[in-house]
């Protein structure tokens, strides 16, 4: 198979759809790897290490779409894509297509066999190639609670660890999933005092677990997450509720009576935030303040560390991109977890849920 891997052109967007290491694997199984000049330049990797990889370079992204038969790339494709895509091509990327009707139009309307990330399924029940940003995000938000902390940032000028005769910080994390879970350990790793509140139990107990005593646990009352929140220094929002939007959580009269210059960093907000006072934020313009409480909302957080994120993304992405190239369609024939991939085919929606959402015959 000719694998085709053009640069991304989304706003801001660093990282990319194969690293060399990952073309090394396709070419070491006899495809032919195609990158378009330069779309590696954002994770520190010119055009030479893909070269020495094994890929061959593209002068332009028209020529990565019309030679390939299998595109692998980070974001979902933008309008000037969508019409360079053919029938019979295979896409494997991002797509989110439930809130993106125009988009669906355009994948359905160029014939494309678009398989997507975010609906390929592992037999935990867990969405694999969505968990590694969900790690990034998670660690990352304690980055960006420390940093805004600071009292140049607007922040209440607290160190995260505290020093010794100090108290440490105060971070409370709402939701104990992967991006939960993150948010702890780096917490955690850090000297702040953590605590995770979650409506799971045996999620509770995992966590107990697995952090021995280092971070403190609490089942998601109203009560306690009030309790937490009014105390809190920096608050991490990391729920989700699969397939819904998410719960506000962290009210504006709750806000009111939290310590002024605390920070509350919603991740969830690519599911519309978790926090009533929440509106999406970009990486240029991350951060705005309500009622004295920071808001950090940046809707796509891992693209900040492009280089992190591109090879955490592929390693989750590989098996699967392989056994496209390998296999083609019979690649999901035979496995019905990628199959939960497969989002648009022969000019379909093809996924239950994405063809309810966009109001598609199934
Ligand atoms: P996850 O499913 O692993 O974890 C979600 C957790 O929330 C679960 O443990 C669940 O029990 C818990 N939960 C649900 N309702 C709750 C409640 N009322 N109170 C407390 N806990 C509750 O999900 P995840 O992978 O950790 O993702 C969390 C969110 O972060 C999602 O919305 C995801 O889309 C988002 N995310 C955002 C970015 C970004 O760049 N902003 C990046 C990655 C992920």
């Amino acid at each position: 198979m000719l694998v085709g891997v053009p640069r991304e052109i989304k706003n801001n967007e660093f990282r990319v759809g194969l690293t060399p290491a990952a073309v090394r694997e396709y070419v070491a199984r006899g495809h032919e790897v195609l990158v378009e000049t330069g779309a590696g330049l954002g994770i520190d990797a010119d055009d030479a290490a893909y070269v020495a990889a094994g890929a061959n370079i593209a002068s332009s992204a028209a020529e990565v779409f019309s030679r390939a038969g299998m595109i692998v790339k980070v974001k979902e494709p933008q309008p000037s894509e969508w019409t360079q895509f053919r029938p019979g091509q295979i896409l494997f990327t991002y797509l989110h297509l439930a809130p993106d009707p125009a988009q669906a139009r355009g994948l359905m309307e160029s014939g494309v066999t678009a398989v997507a990330y975010e609906t390929v399924t592992d037999a935990h029940g867990g969405l694999p190639l969505l968990a590694p940003m969900s790690e990034v995000a998670g660690r990352l938000s304690i980055q960006a609670a420390a940093t805004a902390l600071q009292k140049p940032n607007g922040g209440r000028g607290i160190l995260l660890g505290g020093v010794p005769g100090v108290a440490p910080a105060k971070v409370v994390v709402i939701g104990g999933g992967v991006v939960g879970m993150h948010a702890a350990r780096m917490a955690a790793g850090l000297g702040a005092e953590v605590t995770v509140l979650d409506r799971s139990v045996p999620r509770l107990r995992e966590l107990d677990e697995l952090f021995a005593g280092r971070v403190r646990t609490r089942y998601s009352t109203i009560d306690a997450l009030e309790s937490e929140v009014l105390a809190a220094d920096a608050v991490i929002g990391a729920v989700l509720i699969p397939g819904a939007a998410a719960p506000k959580l962290v009210s504006r009269a709750m806000l009111g009576k939290m310590k002024r210059g605390a920070v509350m960093v919603d991740v969830a907000i690519d599911q519309g935030g978790c926090f009533e006072t929440s509106h999406a934020t970009t990486h240029a313009d991350p951060t705005y303040v309500v009622d004295g409480v920071i808001h950090y909302c940046v809707a796509n957080m891992p693209g900040a560390v492009a280089l992190t994120s591109s090879h955490a993304l592929n390693h989750a992405t590989l098996p699967f991109g392989l056994a496209l190239a390998g296999e083609g369609l019979a690649a999901l024939a035979r496995d019905p977890h990628l199959r939960n991939g497969l989002n648009v085919h022969r000019g379909r929606i093809t996924h239950r849920a994405v063809a309810e959402a966009l109001g598609e015959s199934f």
